[in-house]
């Protein structure tokens, strides 16, 4: 009796994982297909080249899961050992596979080069199990069993996993009808976790059909929506939980779909006919490197200017010398992110333009001014003013940053859809400063 699969373990072999030299990006992957198709991932294991650790890993996830998909180990050298651990965790033997030695030898006809021994060594798999054809590179994938439970071997490279993935191990899985899992983010910009914990209320506890969570990340604090259970009430839940949600929250949700919030606030400047310039300074330019990420960004953006130094500030964009003095606010004050605001306008033609001016650290801080504090002023062309913000963003030089980019997004977008501007997470200080 073959089992339905319910629930799936997935395996990542190689000790460059095991050593933190390299990124499992394969169990990522495969939990979100199998998670699509209605089998629950509930283990992710991760073991180094070494057989003993090997085997006792596939025997505990065959007692404790349907399915168990591994990566890696396929190769043809010695510490490649997914075929010696396939065969002795199910007491089996290795025999070569004639049309596995066929398929090998015709990958290597094609670069003009003979099958060599070592090579040869991937065509083994277990006498009770299958090879799975690999048409982008050497190392079959293998189909074996640990008792009941059934074993999909996929070679690590992430281009030859997934394409056997899709072509011959999906097709063979049997997700359990009677469960399914379904799951929504909605990702929300300005108020900080807590806070969107205190909106939702009673729609986070625990008991509820459809399970909501939240993760923060950079200012975006994140709503995950789960739902577990019948597939004939799935939609209609989620549904229903997403318009609770949406009701709470209002306008803070920025993402539909799979759209980033640069995406999101160029879409909507573009119907409004709106275009946007920048002016980074400890930002150098990731701004802009946001906004042009999306395809069709030259609608709306128009380009920026990069200005790192004083020298640059003053020259590129006009901030007078006099706040950039020694007696002056200084780089990093109201005062200058409005002038690069200002000046950013005026030389771009732009409708729209934000400055980005702080210290990103991990030194340059003081007292008055810590790592982490950012100015970031926003101008309008048909305003008298321009508006600039303070924030004191936590965390490293490459969070400051990214913050910092997600704040000046913020600032603009609170402006195109007509918000009446609350403040922003780790907003500190607003000031309007005349043009
Ligand atoms: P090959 O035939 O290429 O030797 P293999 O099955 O032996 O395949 P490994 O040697 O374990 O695979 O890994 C080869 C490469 O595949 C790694 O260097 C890495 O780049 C990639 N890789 C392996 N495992 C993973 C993983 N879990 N996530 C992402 N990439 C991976
Ligand atoms: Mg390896």
């Amino acid at each position: 009796m073959t089992k339905a699969h319910r629930t799936a373990g997935i395996l990542s072999i190689g000790d460059e994982l095991t050593l933190g030299q390299s990124l499992d990006t394969n169990s990522h992957w495969l939990a979100q297909r199998l998670l699509d198709i209605g089998i629950k991932p509930i283990e992710h294991v991760t073991v180094p080249d070494d057989l003993d650790a090997h085997v006792r890993v596939l025997q505990r996830l065959a007692a404790t899961c349907d399915l168990v998909i591994s990566t890696g180990g396929l190769g043809p050298t010695a510490d490649d050992l997914t075929r010696a651990a396939l065969a002795r965790a199910s007491d089996d033997e290795l025999i070569e596979d004639p049309v596995a030695v066929a398929q090998i030898e015709r990958w290597f006809a094609k670069s003009g080069r003979a099958l060599n021994a070592i090579n040869r060594v991937q065509a083994l798999r277990p006498s009770r199990g299958e090879c799975l054809e690999n048409e982008h590179g050497t190392a079959p994938g293998l189909w074996g069993r640990v008792g009941e439970v059934e074993l999909y071997c996929l070679p690590g490279p992430p281009r030859e996993m997934k394409p056997i993935f899709e072509k011959l191990v999906r097709p063979r899985l049997r997700p359990m009808n009677d469960r399914l899992v379904r799951t929504l983010v909605l990702p929300t910009i300005g108020l900080g976790e807590s806070d969107v914990a205190l909106k939702l209320g009673e729609l986070m506890r625990r008991d509820r059909a459809v399970m909501v969570g939240t993760t923060a990340s950079k200012g975006v604090v994140s709503v995950r929506l789960r739902y577990e259970g019948d597939p004939a009430h799935a939609d209609a839940q989620v549904r229903d939980a997403e318009a609770q949600v949406r009701e709470r929250l209002g306008p803070i949700i920025f993402k539909h779909g799979e759209v980033s919030l640069a995406a999101e606030l160029l879409g909507l400047l573009r119907e409004q006919g709106l275009t946007l310039a920048t002016v980074e300074s400890c930002t150098g330019g990731l701004l802009g490197g946001l906004l042009t990420d999306v395809p069709g960004s030259s609608a709306v953006y128009t380009g920026g200017w990069v200005t790192y130094s004083n020298a640059m500030k003053q020259s590129l964009v006009g901030v007078d010398a006099s706040i950039l003095s020694p007696s002056g606010p200084g780089a990093v004050s109201a005062a200058c992110a409005a002038a690069m605001a200002r000046g950013g306008l005026a030389r771009s033609g732009a409708s729209l333009c934000v400055s980005i001016t702080g210290i990103a650290g991990p030194d340059g801080g003081s007292e008055a001014k810590p790592v982490g504090t950012v100015w970031i002023a926003f101008g309008h062309s048909s305003d008298a003013a321009v508006e600039a913000r303070r924030f004191v963003l936590a965390g490293d030089r490459a969070n400051v940053r990214e913050w910092a980019c997600v704040a000046a997004l913020a600032m603009i977008r609170q402006r195109a859809i007509g918000d009446e501007a609350p403040k922003l997470l780790r907003e500190q200080e607003r000031v309007t400063i005349q043009r």
